[in-house]
């Protein structure tokens, strides 16, 4: 999935892009770039850099900012599975939370009823969840 998304833009899926996947499916978390080279060591941080940057374009990356000192990535939803984000406001942690399906279709049936008097055909939803993780608590 990721090499055909990048072959659209024209990019190759080098063994470096190949690396930052890799890494991004072993975590199951969002990492932030400093956390990405503890995990692929070998890669230099300006081509992880650039790298992350053209697979966000290419849609296989997703940047996640939150006001946080570093920004996390991620892999693309698609790529992985719905899922929304536990934040904490203290250290910047990031931790990815799955909402039961009859839930998300209570939610999506919610915001369509929302988007009904304006017009607005709603596709899909983000909904991050601010609060302190387990240690700073
Ligand atoms: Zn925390
Ligand atoms: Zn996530
Ligand atoms: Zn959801």
């Amino acid at each position: 999935m990721a090499r055909e998304r990048l072959m659209e833009r024209d990019q190759r899926y080098t063994t470096g892009r190949r690396r930052i996947v890799e890494a991004l499916t072993s975590t199951g978390a969002p990492v932030t770039l400093p956390a990405l080279l503890q995990l692929a060591p070998e890669l230099s941080q300006s081509s992880a850099y650039r790298n992350l940057a053209i697979m966000e374009e290419a849609g296989v990356v997703r940047r996640l900012v939150h006001g946080a000192e570093h920004a996390h990535y991620e892999l693309a939803e698609d790529l992985t599975e719905h899922h929304h984000h536990l934040i904490c406001e203290d250290c910047g942690l990031i931790t990815d939370v799955t909402l039961d399906a009859s839930l998300e279709r209570s939610l999506d049936r919610a915001f369509e009823g929302l988007a009904d008097e304006s017009g607005f055909s709603p596709r899909h939803h983000a909904i991050d969840i601010f609060g302190r993780c387990a240690s700073c608590a």
